[in-house]
């Protein structure tokens, strides 16, 4: 990626790069919609991202490129403001710019910008978190600093939800700064506190992108978010991860079936993290990977966030020697379904589910082989 980087920077901006800056993709392991209650979750950088590059300019204009973009986002040097509609990508590294500005980061007016990425568009593998860090890391060079990960991850966060307008939670620029390969990243969302966890060697992860997204999955997630709060407020909690499962059991009742579910599920989730946790360190992998599909198991009885096409990956996958565990990765309500395998994985295993799904749904997934990669970092131009 990084000679296509220099390549695209040369022919778009008609110079080299004086730095660039790579930052991973992510998948989410295990800890579904245990976020915004205060739980924690396991996701893992992958060895697939975003390459940024930058060239100061004496004139004070940032111009923004991306090799995803046919035009050039220009601004001057005014206070940066939000852009509108085709322009709107520049929004994440701008954002990560004002961010930065604001953790007290100054990044100096006047450079060329361009990304480049591996990442495969609206597979939910987090390339606005690695848009997000990469810009960060390039741009904070530039100013001669290299900020401590802390601040770089809150200021994309910052940026994501503020500047962009994404109420999205921290695991995605989490993973993506803190990443490392070989491991899994964990994070207790309330601190935030990061952690990572290693991840036995031979093992390796495929993504089976559906293609499918819930037209209401905008307000099923809000509504999801809406029940959390009020299953937490009757169960008298600030937030479910106040409660394992035997303080859930305890104070159930009265509790009304629906909310019950989603109760379960979240405190049932954030012990599932923990048992994950535990297998990994000591080695046992088929424990994890059975982890996986329960919490699969759980998305689609107790938080119905699942679709039949998610369900028939996880079923087909976890009847498929080499396969661990599956599960849906994500928010759910369609997108992508994550298999932890054995490396290596016989390419007719996946060959095999993907024309299964072909076979039912009349459309074959894509499907991704990634393996987990080091966090954002600066590369020589
Ligand atoms: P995800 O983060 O799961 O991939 P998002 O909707 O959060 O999905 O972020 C995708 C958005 O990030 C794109 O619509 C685009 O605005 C921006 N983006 C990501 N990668 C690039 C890129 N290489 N060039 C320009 N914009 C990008
Ligand atoms: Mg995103």
């Amino acid at each position: 990626m990084k000679s296509e980087l220099r390549h695209r920077f040369r022919s778009v901006h008609g110079r080299e790069p004086a730095v660039i800056a790579r930052a991973p993709g992510r998948i989410e392991f295990i800890g579904n919609h245990t976020d915004y209650n205060g739980g924690t979750v396991l996701g893992a950088a992958i060895d697939r991202g975003v390459w940024v590059g930058v060239a100061p300019r004496v004139d004070g204009r940032r111009r923004f490129a991306s090799a995803a973009m046919t035009e050039v986002v220009e601004t001057g040097t005014d206070a940066p403001r939000p852009f509108a509609g085709k322009d709107a990508w520049a929004n994440y590294p701008l954002g990560m710019i004002v961010s930065l500005a604001a953790a007290g980061v100054a990044i100096p007016a006047g450079f060329d910008f361009l990304a480049v990425s591996d990442l495969p568009p609206g597979a939910g593998l987090s390339s606005s978190a690695a848009l997000e860090l990469a810009s960060g890391l390039a741009c904070a060079r530039l100013a001669g600093v290299e900020p401590p990960r802390g601040t770089l991850v809150r200021a994309a966060r910052h940026a994501e939800n503020h500047f962009v307008g994404v109420p999205c939670g921290i695991l995605d620029q989490a993973v993506s700064g803190f990443g490392r390969r070989g491991h899994l990243v964990h994070i207790d969302c309330r601190g935030p506190d990061f952690m990572t966890v290693p991840l036995p060697p031979g093992t390796g992860f495929r993504i089976f992108n559906t293609h499918t997204r819930h037209a209401l999955v905008d307000g099923l997630y809000a509504e999801r978010h809406r029940e959390c709060g009020e299953a937490a407020r009757a169960l008298g909690v600030a937030l479910l991860a106040d409660l394992d499962p035997a303080g859930l059991k305890a104070r159930s009742r009265g509790l009304s079936e629906g909310l019950l579910r989603r109760a379960s599920h979240v405190v049932g989730e954030i012990s599932r993290v923990a048992a994950c946790v535990a297998a990994l360190r000591a080695g046992r992998i088929d424990d994890a990977g059975r982890l996986l599909t329960a919490s699969h198991e759980s998305s689609r009885t107790c938080f119905e966030n699942s679709t039949p096409e998610l369900d028939f990956l996880v079923e087909e996958l976890a009847r498929t020697p080499g396969v661990f565990g599956a599960r849906l990765t994500g928010g759910g309500f369609g997108g992508a379904v994550m298999a932890l395998v054995a490396e290596p994985f016989a390419p007719e295993s996946a060959e095999r589910v993907a024309a299964a799904y072909a076979e039912r749904f009349g459309a074959r997934p894509d499907v991704l082989a990634v393996s987990t990669a080091d966090g954002a970092s600066l590369e020589t131009p």
